[in-house]
């Protein structure tokens, strides 16, 4: 059960306070794409998650992008950014998040994953003990497919409490 309970719990990507990631010594983040940074319907980087992913590297963490999309879809999203990434990760498996880790050049103990499923991003990240935030999903066009996960994760989010916002 620990293993789906996120260290951090935000609203949103703009919410993770930055310095506080620095102070615990994390020193790369690893982000989800869809409906983390972007919800699906976006093919590339809207000014928010730039200005995420912007300021992830002026504070001077490692950045890699790991995503269950397809290939052609986050090919075009990550294009021009110069940011590491992994299409098809099959999240949760744990091969996906080791092979972040060796991009970032990070040990899990100082990394953070970054996404918005608790039974993929959480779970996976958990296990190998990179600390992990959740955020909510960003409001899409969901496949059915997804509606039983979710209903699954709105009954763990009842027990899990948002983060403060100022550490
Ligand atoms: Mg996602």
């Amino acid at each position: 059960m620990s293993k789906l309970k996120p260290d951090y719990y935000y609203d949103d990507i703009s919410e993770i306070p930055l310095p506080m990631l620095k102070e615990q010594g994390i020193r790369a983040v690893i982000c989800d794409l869809d409906n983390t940074l972007d919800c699906h319907e976006t093919p590339t980087p809207s000014e928010k998650a730039l200005a995420f992913l912007n300021d992830l590297r002026s504070f001077g963490f490692e950045v890699c992008i790991i995503s269950n999309g397809k290939q052609p879809r986050v090919d075009r999203y990550v294009q021009g950014l110069g940011i590491p990434y992994i299409a098809k990760a099959g999240k949760p498996a744990k091969k996906s998040y080791l092979k972040a880790l060796k991009a970032v050049k990070c040990k899990p103990k100082a990394a953070a994953f970054v996404g918005d499923q608790i039974f993929t991003d959480t779970w996976g990240a958990n296990r190998l003990g990179i600390t992990t935030i959740l955020v909510e999903p960003i409001k899409s066009i969901e496949n059915p497919f997804f509606y039983p996960k979710r209903f699954l994760e709105k009954i763990l989010k009842a027990n899990i409490k948002k983060s403060d916002l100022h550490v």
